[in-house]
């Protein structure tokens, strides 16, 4: 197996196409670089046209940015940690990419091929992982969490207590290896993939609801979902042979710059706090690049959190998310650049 050291941040580019009512605008954003698939472009108005290996033109599937999350499955259940989170401006698709349509959407059941389609990385991942776990006949545990941090504050998504504030906490000597625990958060063991995609909709459902109560407030909220796997096998000298690994997704705040769209004084400090959580990642994300000796992890909540699965010997994949607008340009050059440093 290639040392997953080897690859400590790996950048990709998702970019979706114009939306229905944005189809007036001809053409869409200047395009160079070939896509995955070979046959499309996508927007790249300042970098050299190799910076990015992975770009996902307009008319890629859920399916094809899927291929390039599978292997870190296999890492999992190995024992190790590892990271998907998408980033980019409101709008570009993050959600899209990391949920995608869940079967309350579709409103029909999660186990048809068709409706699946549509499906994005988190029930895709909890689809694989059962299926390769089923496959090997190991005995197995899977273990749920979702939370929501908006304003540096932490909410549980699989509570229905929403008025319930949770907190991270110093675990280093425990269960916890990354040393981090949240306190009274809800971890529901998995039955199968179908109860795992079913609390996906209940999360996202709460995450939308909270949103409408404030504002949007999903776009200005990262979410987290972990998934916790323990395995034993039981090796051939009759030895058991435990592993825990654990996936994490994350669906991050919109990157633009709410700054500049309000005077509003209560979302201007608002603001100030989901941008310092950015600027936060992006510098964890440099300094691990870097592989620099110190790494401030403890500066925000989000990179605290991912203290354990980002670094190490772990795997991170960074989704960057663009949309081919001309109005959004700057955004776009922005969430370019900012994934250009994490490569
Ligand atoms: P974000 O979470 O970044 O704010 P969303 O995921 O909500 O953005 O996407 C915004 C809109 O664009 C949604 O209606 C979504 O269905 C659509 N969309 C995003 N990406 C794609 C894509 N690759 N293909 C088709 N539609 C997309
Ligand atoms: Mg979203």
């Amino acid at each position: 197996m290639a040392d997953p050291r080897s690859i400590p941040v790996q950048v990709l580019v998702r970019c979706r196409g114009l939306l229905a009512n944005e189809k007036s605008e001809k053409p869409p954003l200047a395009v160079i670089v070939p896509d995955v698939r070979g046959r499309e472009v996508y927007i790249r108005p300042t970098q050299h046209p190799s910076s990015f290996e992975q770009v996902f033109g307009p008319s890629s599937r859920q399916e094809d940015v899927f291929q390039v999350v599978c292997p870190l499955i296999q890492d999992v259940l190995l024992g190790y940690s590892c990271t998907v989170i998408a980033y980019g401006q409101t709008g570009t698709g993050k959600t899209y990419t990391m949920q995608g349509a869940l079967p309350e959407d579709l409103q029909s059941s999660a186990s048809s091929p068709k409706d699946s389609r549509d499906f994005g990385i988190a029930p895709r991942s909890l689809q694989h992982l059962f299926d390769i776990l089923e496959a090997n006949g190991l005995e197995y545990s899977v273990i749920m969490s979702q939370i929501e941090i908006y304003n540096e504050e932490l909410k549980d998504l699989l509570s229905s207590d929403t008025e319930k504030r949770l907190k991270i906490y110093d675990d280093a000597a425990t269960k916890s290896r990354s040393g981090v625990s949240i306190q009274n958060c809800e971890e529901i063991v998995l039955q199968n993939a179908a109860h795992g995609i079913a609390l996906l909709s209940t999360g996202a459902a709460r995450r939308k609801e909270a949103a409408t109560n404030l504002n949007d407030a999903s776009s200005r909220s990262h979410c987290i979902i972990t998934l916790t796997v323990h395995t034993k096998e039981t090796t051939s000298e009759g030895e058991d042979l435990l592993k825990i690994g654990r996936l994490m997704l994350v669906d991050m705040a919109g990157s633009e710059d709410i700054n500049r769209s309000t005077s509003d004084p209560k979302r201007v400090r608002e603001a100030g706090i989901i941008n310092q959580s950015l600027l936060t990642f992006g510098r964890v994300i440099n300094a691990l690049v870097e592989r620099a000796t110190h790494v401030p992890y403890r500066e925000g909540k989000l990179t605290r959190l991912l203290q354990d699965s980002l670094g190490g010997r772990h795997k991170t994949c960074i989704i960057a998310t663009i949309s081919q607008t001309r109005a959004n340009i700057d955004e776009t050059i922005n969430t370019l650049e900012c994934a250009t440093k994490a490569k």
